[in-house]
């Protein structure tokens, strides 16, 4: 619990950020984290409410609802209060390996489900975590733990984002040998290319990464299962493969015009730049640039939004970002209570630091992408899009009539989410698809990660769709532990 009186006496305080005008003229993070103090005082708002539904972590009208990770939140909550840092840290990496990740970047379903949020503002969850790892990589706490005894079996994952990174550290620390197959050039996949250095600084992947290798799992990048080698061949040389390959195929956006140069998909735009700002500062000009342009960012998630902060950075003209749903309200409505992952307006960077700047929020709703238009040297400039509504029951919308406008356009990012899992390594195995490994939207934490392959297994986005960070994790801890049951019988790994 925290204080027994906590929550009546503190409010919430989350930490503060760096100005837009400051903090967009470079890549760094831009959190400015509580004070020592500030922190205890916000453990201490946990209220020890008897059936803590912050780490339940479950599906709920189609969001998550809780701690996907079943992360200790009320133990190191009062651990952080008491000022017992070590042990909050010990706890925290009992269930979550990777806490600098989701610290950072995770849309904290516990903190929709804390129980003061009943009520009230709940409990800072995801900043506390945050606190707790960086405290603990600052105090030296965290040094490598290079498993005492090895089993002999050797185990390929393929894809090192955070489903493989977490799959291969439970795997590594049972004493197999991990080798991970990553077709990029970096190790980390949407942890490293794919969320910008903003919300996520590479130093914080690449300092896990280090620790992962020198605790004995061996990491084989520019290497694309499928081409390189095939997934017959590793399924051959060890005795268990995990495949964590993403959910990386982009919905693509089919209308007149979409041969024009300057359209992009979202993950061109976001990789490339990390990759150059990772390589030269940004000196190779060896990425998409957004700099003096009109740009339309169609899509109005988070993927959208990292587009938008890019562009920024980049120096753009302008920048819309267009989306068909409506604005979700202010508050929680009545059809969606709490526990549930709270439906509401979210104002996220992209969309603070474009306001600043243009005096206005960059999304259009209810927007609808009729056509790019071309100019004779075939490079867009104009979107043509019209206004739609949403009919009661109805899952296409209608266009409303005379609403047809032009946006300029000299760059457009598509960032319409991803179908799903590429096929390769499926179809080398002759794996069934939509069967065994195929978990539908909505069945909660299914816990079988087998395949239709003896011993090749499957995780991550590339089971479950695209989704979040803390829920790769997940995956990645329980399909470590199908492996270890499978190759020795049972597993004293913790899920
Ligand atoms: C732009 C963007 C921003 C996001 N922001 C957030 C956020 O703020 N918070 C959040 O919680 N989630 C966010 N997400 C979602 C989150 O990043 C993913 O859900 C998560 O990374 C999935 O992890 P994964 O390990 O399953 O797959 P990935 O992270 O996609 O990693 C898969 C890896 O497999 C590699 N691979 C694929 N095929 C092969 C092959 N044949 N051979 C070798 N390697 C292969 C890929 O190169 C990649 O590195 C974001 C996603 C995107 C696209
Ligand atoms: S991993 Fe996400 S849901 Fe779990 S405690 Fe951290 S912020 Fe909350």
């Amino acid at each position: 619990m925290g204080k027994a009186t906590g929550f009546l006496e503190y409010q919430r305080q989350v930490p503060t950020e760096v100005g837009v005008v400051e903090r967009i003229t470079g890549w760094g993070e831009f959190s400015v984290p509580l004070q020592e103090e500030q922190l205890r005082t916000q453990g201490a708002r946990c209220m020890d409410c008897g059936t803590p539904f912050c780490h339940v972590g479950r599906i709920i009208s189609g969001m998550a609802s809780g701690c996907p990770v079943h992360n200790l939140i009320p133990e190191w909550n009062d651990l952080v209060y008491r000022g017992n840092w070590k042990e909050a840290l010990k706890r925290l990496h009992k269930t979550n390996n990777f806490p600098e990740f989701t610290g950072r970047v995770c849309p904290a379903p516990c903190e929709g489900a804390c129980t003061v949020g009943m009520n009230g503002n709940p409990v800072t969850i995801k900043s506390i975590e945050k606190a707790i790892i960086d405290k603990g990589f600052a105090e030296g706490w965290i040094t490598p733990k290079i498993p005492e005894a090895r089993t002999g079996k050797k185990i390929a994952v393929v894809g090192s984002g955070p489903a493989g990174l977490a799959c291969g550290d439970q795997l590594n620390q049972a004493g197999h040998e991990v080798t991970i197959y990553e077709r990029a050039d970096r190790v980390g996949g949407l942890l490293m290319y794919g969320i910008p250095n903003m919300k996520l600084d590479k130093a914080t992947v690449q300092r896990r990464v280090d620790l992962l290798e020198a605790e004995g799992i061996t990491f084989i990048t520019g290497t694309e299962v499928g081409k390189d080698i095939s997934t017959q061949q590793l399924s051959e040389q060890y005795d268990a493969v995990v495949l964590c390959g993403g959910a990386t195929v982009a919905r693509d956006l089919i209308v007149e015009g979409r041969e024009l140069q300057g359209i992009h998909q979202a993950m061109e735009f976001l990789t490339g730049t990390t990759r150059s700002l990772l390589d030269s500062r940004l000196e190779d000009n060896n990425y998409v640039s957004a700099k003096g342009k009109n740009v339309v960012v169609i899509g109005g998630g988070d993927t959208g939004t990292d587009c938008v902060a890019t562009a920024i950075r980049q120096g753009c003209l302008s920048v819309k970002q267009l989306e068909i749903m409506p604005e979700l309200p202010a508050t929680r409505q009545a059809n969606n209570p709490w526990p549930e992952y709270p439906k509401v307006l979210k104002r996220d960077y992209g969309q603070q630091e474009a306001t600043t700047l243009y005096g206005h929020d960059p999304r259009h709703y209810l927007t609808s992408t009729q056509q790019f238009i071309g100019n004779a040297k075939g490079q867009v400039k104009g979107v043509k899009v019209s206004q739609i509504e949403w009919q009661q029951g109805s899952r296409v919308p209608t266009e409303v009539a005379g609403s047809e406008q032009v946006l300029d356009a000299d760059l457009v990012l598509l960032a319409l989410g991803f179908t799903g899992p590429e096929e390769t390594m499926f179809a080398e195995l002759n794996i069934e698809r939509y069967s065994s490994h195929q978990q539908h939207q909505g069945q909660g934490n299914k816990f079988n990660y087998t395949t239709s392959a003896p011993g090749v297994f499957v995780a991550g986005d590339m089971r479950r769709g695209q989704s979040l960070v803390v829920w790769a994790i997940h995956e990645g801890r329980q399909v470590a532990h199908e492996v270890d049951c499978y190759l020795m019988g049972n597993s004293q790994l913790r899920l």
